[in-house]
């Protein structure tokens, strides 16, 4: 038999085997492939003409004339052998430009993810985080971020991914959380301040505001005093184009109030992670948009220049924007108002740092989008999470509709509790009752609002006891997963591809 036919005897033992295809990779001497076995789940497979080639790894060796292969489980240790053998799957900081987080509660959603990048050009402008989560999530799903960056390790590298990944630890409110993330190997550190942030200051007038000005704001941390403030910054102007943006008295007392000591605590955790980091490991994003009022544009320049004066440097803030960004549904509000909002805001981050603004809770933002890309162009991260779990149960709907009902009847059992932490208006009375929607029709319910956010808060129940069944499920139809995700993520990211491309021609 000659060369030609032994090499397509080969592959086609390679098929057999449950080759993923898209997923080889050929890197130095060795090559790296996922498999997938017969009850849905995947195994890592390796060949190389050298057995150095393939130490680090853990699994079965096996020789083939002059190649030794061996296959081992996709997880745990192997994981970290493949981030160390395949660098781009190794998080890394990503800059400033353009970039979107898909946060992932099951740990299936990264291939779908992947195809959707693809399906909109979005590879190389649009840059990828695929493990992102935050604490809050983590105790409700039961996962730690270690679990959380393997899973999206292991998707990307089945998915065939060869650009950067970041990873994205999400809302961290302590030094345990950063502590916890970076050691698991996290590039992007999310904090959140909300807790410190005195949404009471915009009510507060006169003689009580300055009482609060001279009280609130911990003024030794913040290595400044009450009189320093004003002779730094009182009569502080910005020109924002059709706009400027001056610091009156009040304003700037006002901001103080609210987010002073929300930038002694961000301050406080970036300096712990910079220590421990090391230089170019990690960047940071500053996040108040889970809290009750938006930030002004004053307030936005007080919490930048504050920042930077205390030697914080972040590559991303997310504001709380006028109107409402709820989970699984789209922008409630004023869209001119929010035009003009996302516009000044842009505009004091180009003044005051050419950092991204961070649009959380994300998904399903369908009129949000072109108006973020006109405002902020490139400099834009879009951050979802919940909406990949709810294609999830889209696909459990269509595939086995129990399931689904079953989902859904838990979830208005449990909403008064799970909703602890949410700002969200869906109420489960004004959910149609399940009952009427038999089998399949009951997929209905994903496009009601009150129905999406029912089902995004309840996730945590929902896994509890039905997570098994919903992961052996899309196991099973691990395509429609991949098609949903692929459609539903594809019109996320198309208003940004498109202003990424028109930056980079320009
Ligand atoms: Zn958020």
């Amino acid at each position: 038999m000659n060369q030609h036919h032994e090499d397509l005897r080969a592959t086609a033992a390679l098929f057999a085997r449950g080759l993923v295809p898209g997923s080889v990779r050929v890197h130095g001497a060795r090559s790296l492939w996922a498999e997938r076995l017969a009850d849905g789940s995947f195994r890592l497979a390796l060949a190389s003409e050298r057995s150095e080639s393939l130490t680090g790894f853990a699994g079965e060796a096996h020789r083939h004339g002059e190649v030794i292969v061996l296959r081992g489980a996709l997880g745990g240790a192997n994981l970290a052998a493949l981030r160390r053998a395949l660098p781009n799957l190794s998080p890394v900081p990503l800059g400033p430009g353009t970039s979107a987080g898909f946060g992932d509660r099951l740990g299936l959603a990264t291939p779908g993810h992947v195809d959707a990048l693809r399906a909109a050009r979005a590879e190389g402008r649009v840059a990828a985080i695929f493990a992102q989560q935050s604490m809050r999530e983590n105790a409700r799903t039961g996962r730690t971020p270690q679990g959380v960056l393997d899973d999206a390790t292991a998707g990307a590298f089945r998915a065939g991914w060869r650009h950067p990944v970041g990873a994205d630890a999400d809302h961290l409110k302590t030094e345990a959380d950063v502590d916890l993330c970076l050691d698991a190997g996290y590039s992007m550190f999310t904090i959140d301040p909300g807790a410190h942030v005195h949404d009471d200051a915009d009510t507060l007038r006169g003689g009580a505001l300055q009482e609060a000005f001279e009280q609130r704001p911990p003024w030794p941390a913040l290595d400044s005093s009450p009189d320093d403030l004003m002779a730094r910054l009182a009569g502080f102007e910005l020109d924002l184009g059709e706009r400027a943006l001056r610091f009156d008295n009040e304003a700037l007392q006002r901001a103080a109030v609210k987010y002073g000591a929300a930038v002694a605590h961000v301050m406080r955790l970036t300096h712990h992670l910079r220590a421990k980091a090391g230089p170019g490991r990690a960047e940071v994003e500053v996040s108040v948009d889970e809290t009750a009022t938006p930030t002004t544009l004053a307030e936005h320049a007080y919490l930048a220049l504050e920042l930077r004066r205390l030697d914080v440097d972040w590559v991303s803030l997310a504001p709380r924007f006028v109107g409402a960004f709820e989970k699984g549904i789209d922008y409630l509000g004023d869209l001119a108002a929010l035009a003009r909002d996302l516009d000044g805001h842009a505009r004091v981050a180009a003044a005051l740092g050419d950092y991204k603004l961070s649009l959380h809770s994300g998904s399903d933002k369908f009129a949000v989008y072109p108006i973020a890309a006109a405002a902020a162009g490139a400099r834009v991260h879009l951050k979802t999470a919940g909406t990949s779990y709810l294609e999830a149960l889209r696909v459990a709907g269509a595939a086995e509709p129990g399931l689904l009902h079953d989902v859904v009847r838990l979830g208005l059992e449990r909403f008064a509790e799970d909703v602890v932490s949410y700002h969200i208006g869906g109420r489960p009375e004004r959910v149609p009752d399940p009952a009427a929607l038999p089998g399949s029709a009951l997929l209905a319910l994903l496009e009601q609002r009150d129905a999406r956010q029912v089902l995004h808060v309840t996730f945590g129940s929902a896994l509890e006891r039905y997570g098994p069944r919903l992961r052996a499920l899309l196991g099973a139809h691990e395509d429609a997963y991949r098609d949903a995700l692929r459609r539903h993520f594809e019109r996320h990211l198309a208003p940004f591809v498109a202003t990424a491309a028109a930056e980079a021609t320009a």
